[in-house]
């Protein structure tokens, strides 16, 4: 099997080092990574300026950094691998990508563009909530190890890729895996007004995500009870229902 790694941390981001190790079990390991972070850059393209690829030293596979974002990644490492790619894994993000974070995610993302292209695809990320809190990357190497080879094989529909979020505990305290769809997670005091040093104000986004782990059996709720959420996630956006509704309204 041959695999394509990418992610939004960079090709130094530790998350990488760590999928790495899992996907050398399970087959050929390219790396094509940003060369430095790109967290919430969604599922954007760089089209104005030239992507350039650099080697880069990896034992065990071959690495390359890229001047752009996962979903460039992606189509860089297509075209590196001459086409002949069996599976894309994004992360492991430090991170949480949890509800409406799948939209921000670069992480997601670099999976989005794999799917798109007709490839099995998987994003990865660490639940993490805290700066400065302990990433058990061991626990998602081992919840890696154990059960990434089973999600890979699973029987999945057109267009359709899997997002995972692993609690970041000691790997005894996972409470399993729930296969589940995505919730809500909104953020509180989003966007702050600032002062620069010469009075002008400026705009800082970052805020506290607030979750809302009201809608039963979404993956913020598996989260937030320790367990592994794997959510299917479709690229298909359209709303069947309204078409049909709103079609109705204008009869
Ligand atoms: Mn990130």
């Amino acid at each position: 099997m041959r695999i394509l790694l990418t992610n939004d941390d960079g090709i130094r981001a530790p998350g990488l080092q760590a999928l790495a190790l899992v996907a050398a079990k399970l087959g050929e390991v390219w790396i094509v990574a940003p060369d430095r972070e790109r967290s919430a850059c969604g599922h954007s393209l760089t089209m104005r300026d030239p992507l350039r690829v650099h080697a880069w030293e990896w034992p065990g596979a071959k690495a390359f950094e890229v001047n752009g974002v996962p979903a460039d990644c992606v189509n860089v490492g297509r075209d590196l691998m001459a086409g002949e790619v069996d599976l894309v894994l994004s992360g492991i993000n430090a991170g949480p990508n949890l509800g409406f974070d799948v939209t921000y995610s670069g992480t997601v993302a670099g999976a989005m563009e794999g799917c798109m292209a007709g490839v099995r695809s998987i994003a990865i990320s660490l639940a993490c909530f805290v700066e400065g809190a302990p990433r058990h990357w061991e626990t998602a190497i081992e919840w890696l190890d154990a059960n990434l080879r089973t999600l890979i094989e699973l029987e999945m529909p057109e267009l359709t890729f899997l997002n995972i979020n692993i609690p970041s505990i000691a790997a005894a305290e996972i409470a399993g895996m729930r296969i589940c769809g995505t919730g809500k997670r909104v953020y509180e005091d989003r966007i702050e007004r600032r002062e620069d040093p010469w009075g002008r104000g400026y705009y800082w986004q970052g805020g506290v995500a607030v979750l809302h782990p009201e809608g039963e059996g979404t993956d913020v709720d598996a989260i937030g009870e320790g367990t592994v959420s794997v959510s299917p996630l479709k690229l298909d956006w359209s709303c069947a229902a309204t078409v049909a509704a709103i079609q109705q309204q204008l009869r």
